[in-house]
């Protein structure tokens, strides 16, 4: 990365806070629960040795974690989530020194620093669950802007990496191939999330801007990948995209796991599957991002118009998710399948 993509990455990495959650539990949950009906004998045998569960229930772990918190006397605890996001984080409630642990060694080895008046939760680990590329470019590329060394794509490598007895690159800090698994369980589903992977930068008058050609981001036209972006009076872009199909439960309808099966199997190198991964949801993200009009009505706040009306696009989203589901489980599947054989 060149000196000048990696300082205007970090400055998105400052502006950025991205939502609690990626997909919400039940999203990850129904990734995992195809990724289950699709491993090898030997994969599922050692997925079950490694974390007591199977990919399923594992799948919204490392958003769990982010229920760590860094407490006034600068020491870490896990405070409950609120609301629905408490349920799948029960099956975990007999370990939270492991999730202290792995917060603990991932909080400070990357800048990313609190952002006034927001609840985020700015440890290092935070980011690795999203990339911010420009909606404009057609392909993840490490040199683009919104991307950096701890993000979403370099921490499936890295956690694929620790899978392959390879020491896992800086700034990872993953100590054991059962971290690294749960790691996955969740991050393949994050990449699938439109806007996980791409995000609107916008101008004043809410048209697109190019920040790669631009090279400058105005703070006070900042999206947050799309969380200051409001739909109505409450809702907002960025979580309306996290939530589940409301005809989905926690584990993937058998339509879905027969979907996943019938996909193409991966080619290439495992190293490079999580970049062409990124580009798939590039793709997916300039349709999610298409056919919307964006205000500013204030700092950190925007409002979003859909040309054909809310419903109309939410019903093609929900597609649009469901068959992100089903990519999603299939690499999963894929990635412990090929460590895994
Ligand atoms: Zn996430």
């Amino acid at each position: 990365m060149s000196r000048l993509a990696a300082t205007f990455s970090l400055l998105v990495a400052l502006l950025l806070p991205q939502g609690a959650f990626a997909w919400n539990a039940t999203g990850h949950q129904i990734v995992g629960s195809i990724a289950d009906q699709l491993l090898t004998v030997n994969a599922s045998r050692q997925v079950k040795l490694l974390l007591g569960v199977g990919l399923r229930e594992a799948g919204p772990w490392l958003d769990c974690v982010k229920s760590v918190r860094k407490q006034p006397d600068g020491t870490l605890s896990y405070s409950p989530p609120k609301e629905d996001y408490d349920k799948p984080c029960k099956a975990f409630s007999n370990d939270h020194s492991a999730m202290i642990d792995y917060v603990g060694r991932n909080w400070v080895n990357c800048v990313y620093p609190e952002v006034p008046n927001t609840s985020a939760n700015t440890g290092c680990h935070n980011t690795y669950h999203f990339d911010d590329v420009a909606v404009q470019r057609d392909r993840f590329d490490r040199n683009y802007v919104g991307t950096n060394d701890h993000d979403l794509v370099a921490a499936i490598n890295a956690a694929i990496a620790v899978l392959l007895d390879r020491p896992a690159p800086p700034p990872f800090d993953i100590k054991s191939k059962r971290e690294a698994l749960f790691m996955l369980a969740h991050l393949v589903g994050d990449l699938g999330q439109p806007l996980h992977v791409a995000a609107p930068y916008l101008g004043p008058d809410g048209s697109l801007v190019d920040p790669d050609v631009t090279h400058t981001i105005d703070p006070s036209t900042e999206t947050a990948g799309g969380n200051w972006i409001k739909d109505g009076a409450s809702d907002n872009f960025h979580s309306e995209w996290d939530d589940n199909p409301k005809d989905l439960t926690d584990t993937a309808p058998q339509a879905l796991v027969d979907a996943a099966r019938a996909l193409p199997p991966q080619t290439g190198a495992i190293e490079d599957w999580s970049v062409a991964w990124a580009t798939d949801t590039i793709v997916v993200a300039k349709k999610a991002m298409a056919k919307v009009k964006y205000t500013q009505t204030g700092p950190r706040l925007w409002f979003i118009d859909f040309q054909d009306g809310h419903d109309a696009y939410f019903r093609d989203a929900d597609q649009t998710k469901k068959d992100q589901y089903v990519k999603c489980g299939a690499r999963l599947a894929a990635i412990l399948n090929k460590v895994w054989p």
